[in-house]
């Protein structure tokens, strides 16, 4: 190849690369500057599993049976019902803590609930400074679902 046909071909070459660029540069973004901007969740996001709140009832759908605990693989579930005046169980959660530290989003307490009362909430941007900061009680597990509840709403998800 002769002097002028590598001029010729670098600079082709260059072109073809400053075009290419270009081109990119003027397509709309499809990445967001995560944190300073939120990603909007696509419509069955599974998250962090969250407890249902029953606006009928005013109230929890959780009896606190402890399925969802028995049928999670990594036991990251704690479940404990009170204990009534008469020694036995009342059917409702006394506590109620989930480790999202360990949990991998599997689904299969969601499963095992037969009472309804669990759901993969949408949220999965829930990072922390320390590990104790991703275990949550019932009312934020509550609070979490009524959140993403809102926002499934919102998008017309089919609920
Ligand atoms: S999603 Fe899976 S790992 Fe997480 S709490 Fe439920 S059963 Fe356990
Ligand atoms: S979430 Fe469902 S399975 Fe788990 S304790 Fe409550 S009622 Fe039982």
């Amino acid at each position: 190849m002769n002097l002028f046909a590598r001029i010729w071909e670098t600079a082709k070459g260059l072109a073809l690369g400053h075009a290419t660029t270009w081109l990119e540069y003027f397509k709309p973004e499809i990445t967001v500057r995560y944190p300073e901007e939120k990603p909007e969740y696509v419509t069955g996001t599974r998250g962090i599993p969250a407890l249902k709140w029953n606006y009928d009832k005013g109230d929890l759908n959780c009896t606190g049976c402890g399925l969802c605990a028995r049928a999670c693989p990594i036991s990251v579930i704690e479940v404990r019902q009170p204990v009534g005046p008469d020694g036995r169980h009342l059917q409702k959660p006394e506590v109620f803590y989930l480790d999202f530290s360990r949990c991998m989003v599997c689904n299969l307490c969601v499963e095992a609930c037969p009472f309804d009362a669990l759901e993969m909430a949408d949220m999965v941007d829930l990072s922390q400074y320390t590990q104790g900061d991703l275990v949550f009680d019932k009312q934020q597990l509550a609070n979490i679902w009524v959140d993403s509840h809102a926002r499934r709403v919102a998008l017309g998800d089919k609920l």
